[in-house]
């Protein structure tokens, strides 16, 4: 709670489930948000901490304005996210090594580079599954939604000093 920018109001859970049952993503997740803020209660930090829950998170924010409690929870799931890390706790995880190679990429391109991604990803954690994938790949390259080289956005310095100034505040936290 103390490392969650404002207040998580995440005290104010009454385990209602709502989140959950909003989620999009609840069926990938290992615990529903409403059981991980249980765990949280229980101090069961390590179950916690390697949970996929976080890294299922796409942060849509449907959870937190249907939470009757008014809980941050999308926020708090960046900082178990956070926490994780700083835990060596995620590497574990298949949907933290996509986070890992997505942030890689907006701080050497400033964008996603959609198929460096998708292979990089597969290549380490679905090697098998990577020749299905091939006719969906080369649709969208045919199509031009892909690229098959990275492009670095213009003025790719401030943004890297953007991220740099991000980076030192977390760490003053
Ligand atoms: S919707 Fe809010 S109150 Fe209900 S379980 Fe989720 S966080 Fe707790
Ligand atoms: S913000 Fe995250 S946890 Fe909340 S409903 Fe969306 S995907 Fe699920």
């Amino acid at each position: 709670m103390a490392a969650t920018p404002g207040d998580s109001r995440l005290e104010m859970c009454i385990q209602c489930g709502t989140c959950g049952g909003s989620c999009p993503s609840g069926a990938d997740m290992d615990h529903t948000p409403r059981a991980l803020f249980a765990l949280i209660r229980a101090d069961l930090r390590r179950e916690v901490l390697r949970s996929n829950t976080p890294w299922y998170c796409v942060s849509c924010y449907y959870c937190t304005v249907r939470c009757p409690q008014e809980v941050h929870i999308t926020d708090l799931m960046y900082t178990l996210k956070n926490l994780a890390i700083r835990a060596k706790l995620y590497e574990e995880n298949p949907a933290a090594g996509l986070a890992e190679t997505f942030t890689d990429q907006v701080e050497n391109f400033g964008r996603s580079f959609e198929f460096g991604l998708a292979t990089r990803h597969n290549l380490r954690h679905r090697p098998f599954s990577l020749p299905g994938l091939a006719p969906l790949g080369l649709g969208l390259l045919s199509k031009g939604r892909m690229d098959l080289t990275p492009r670095r956005i213009q003025n790719l310095d401030q943004l890297q000093r953007i991220l740099a100034r991000a980076k030192q505040l977390e760490e003053a936290v």
